[in-house]
C-alpha cells in the first residue's frame, strides 16, 4: 500500500496483526493507526481484579524509575535482550522491601522482591493508549465496520475459489476479483429472497463455556 501510494489514515484489522511492536512501527513508519483487538494482560495479577499488574506500577520513564502501588521505587532498571531477540526492560523491586510490604500476596509470589517487565517507551505507551481506546464507543463502532468480513472471505475462498488465480497477469487476476466479488453479493441476494437470512455468528463449545450463564 505504501509503493502505491494508499495508506490509510486508519487500517482495521484482526487481533492476529495487534501487537506493540506493530502498533508502534505502523505509526512511525507508515503514519497508519492498527485499529483493532488488543491481547489482555494474561498475567495472574491481571486475571485477579484485585491484582497488581504491570499497569498499576508509575512509570518515570526520563529517571528510569518506577513506584509500585504501595509508593514502593525500583532498586533496579536493566534493558535486556530477551530469547526472541526483543528488547524489554527488566524492573526489579528490593527483596526486604517486598518481604515487609503488607499486601505482597497481591503483588508477587516470588521469594525475592516483585520483578516486572516492561516494554521500551515507544511501544509500551502504544500499548497503553490501543487497550484504552479499544473501551471506548468510537471504538466499537470503527470496529464494527470489519464485522462479517471473515465470513466473505470464507466464502470467497471456500465456495468461489478466491485463492487461486484463473488467469496470468495482475489486470486479469484483479477483473476475477471484481466478479468473484459480485458473485457473492448474487449469491446473498438469491438467498435472502428465498428467505434465506444471516444466522448469528457462531460461538464454538469450547468458547461457550467462557460465556455467561
Ligand atoms: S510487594 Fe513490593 S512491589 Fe509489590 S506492592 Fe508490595 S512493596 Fe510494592
Amino acid at each position: 500500500m505504501a509503493q502505491r501510494n494508499l495508506l490509510p489514515e486508519k487500517h482495521i484489522v484482526d487481533a492476529g496483526y495487534i501487537d506493540a511492536e506493530l502498533l508502534a512501527s505502523s505509526v512511525t513508519e507508515h503514519g497508519v493507526n492498527l485499529i483493532g483487538p488488543t491481547r489482555e494482560n494474561r498475567s495472574w495479577q491481571a486475571r485477579a481484579s484485585t491484582g497488581y499488574a504491570a499497569s498499576h506500577f508509575q512509570i518515570d520513564w526520563d529517571h528510569c524509575q518506577v513506584t509500585c502501588p504501595q509508593g514502593a521505587t525500583t532498586r533496579g532498571w536493566y534493558p535486556t535482550v530477551n530469547r526472541f531477540g526483543t528488547l524489554e526492560i527488566i524492573i526489579q523491586f528490593d527483596r526486604e522491601v517486598c518481604a515487609m510490604c503488607a499486601v505482597r500476596s497481591l503483588c508477587t509470589k516470588a521469594k525475592g522482591g516483585r520483578r516486572v517487565v516492561i516494554q521500551p517507551l515507544e511501544k509500551h505507551e502504544a500499548l497503553r493508549l490501543a487497550r484504552e481506546y479499544a473501551t471506548s464507543q468510537e471504538w466499537q463502532a470503527l470496529y464494527h465496520q470489519r464485522a462479517g468480513i471473515e465470513g466473505t472471505l470464507s466464502q470467497g475462498t471456500r465456495a468461489l475459489g478466491l485463492r487461486r488465480t484463473r488467469y496470468r497477469g495482475l489486470r486479469k487476476t484483479a477483473l476475477q476479483h471484481a466478479a468473484t466479488g459480485a458473485a457473492i453479493n448474487v449469491l446473498r441476494a438469491v438467498r435472502w429472497l428465498d428467505g434465506d437470512k444471516p444466522g448469528r455468528t457462531r460461538v464454538s463449545r469450547f468458547s461457550q463455556l467462557a460465556l455467561p450463564a
